[in-house]
């Protein structure tokens, strides 16, 4: 089976949440009860039972408030640095399928959350406090087997969220970066030369979105001489065949 990648494209994304709430919803996890913090990010951060948020990032521009929206979620790296510091601790704790997602196990309530939360360059990896379980995006992976396509990306109303064979969404990327520009003439890909399943196409500065990345992380490469995320640039089968962005499926 190949990898397969999602492509987020941040100039189309409304805030809507639908992706947030289908992820509960197919994950069958609670919401959360929350307080006005003076922002419309809710809830506040990732958590054992939030695995994929829209982060809100409020600014000034001409003297209009704007806003920009980042989806978060793990990227499902393809040279995971969580899996690689748990095979230190507890070998088989997080695993990795064919297709790339990159999946935490039951073996996760043995490992030291710390370790595994600052290896992460996304800081994505959540514990909960009884179980100790750690969670986070499974990629669907069980809809992927399946022939489908994950949840998020199946009910994006806006055509932010895209969905194939990874190089058919680098393939996707470009051309779309190329449409962006016609109008945000800074876009820029991320992603696209890091190890990562989640490809982002932004139409503003990098520091205008509101991401958790570990700063001033080293740059390593990878075994298949790939430089792995830096902690400031961020970041198939027949059943699925080609799909690129395909919301007809279940
Ligand atoms: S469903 Fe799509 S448009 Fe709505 S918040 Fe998620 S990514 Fe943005
Ligand atoms: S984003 Fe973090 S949690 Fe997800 S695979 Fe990469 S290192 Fe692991």
């Amino acid at each position: 089976m190949g990898k397969y990648a999602a492509l987020v494209d941040v100039s189309k994304c409304t805030a809507c949440r639908a992706c947030q709430v289908a992820c509960k919803q197919w994950n069958e996890l609670p919401g959360e009860k929350t307080i006005n913090v003076g922002t419309y990010q809710n809830p506040p951060d990732l958590s054992v039972t939030t695995y994929t948020l829209i982060r809100f990032k409020e600014l000034s521009d001409k003297g209009e408030m704007r806003w920009n929206f980042f989806k978060d979620q793990c990227r499902h790296c393809l040279e995971p640095p969580c899996k690689e510091a748990a095979e230190g601790t507890v070998k088989g704790a997080i695993i990795q399928d064919d297709n790339g997602c990159v999946l935490f196990t039951e073996k996760t309530r043995l490992l030291d959350i710390r370790e595994i939360r600052d290896a992460c360059p996304y800081d994505i990896p959540r514990q909960d406090p009884n179980t100790k379980l750690m969670a986070k995006c499974t990629f669907c992976n069980d809809r992927i087997a399946n022939g489908m396509v994950p949840a998020c990306l199946k009910v994006c109303p806006t055509g932010t969220l895209s969905f194939g064979p990874r190089d058919n969404m680098l393939d996707m990327a470009k051309k779309r970066l190329a449409e962006v520009k016609k109008r945000f003439p800074q876009a820029k890909l991320m992603g696209d030369e890091e190890e990562v399943s989640w490809i982002y196409i932004l139409n503003r500065p990098e520091a205008e979105f509101q991401m958790t990345v570990r700063a001033k992380r080293p740059v390593t490469v990878g075994r298949r001489g790939f430089m792995r995320p830096l902690g400031t640039l961020v970041a198939g089968t027949a059943l699925l065949g080609s799909v690129t962005t395909d919301s007809s499926r279940e």
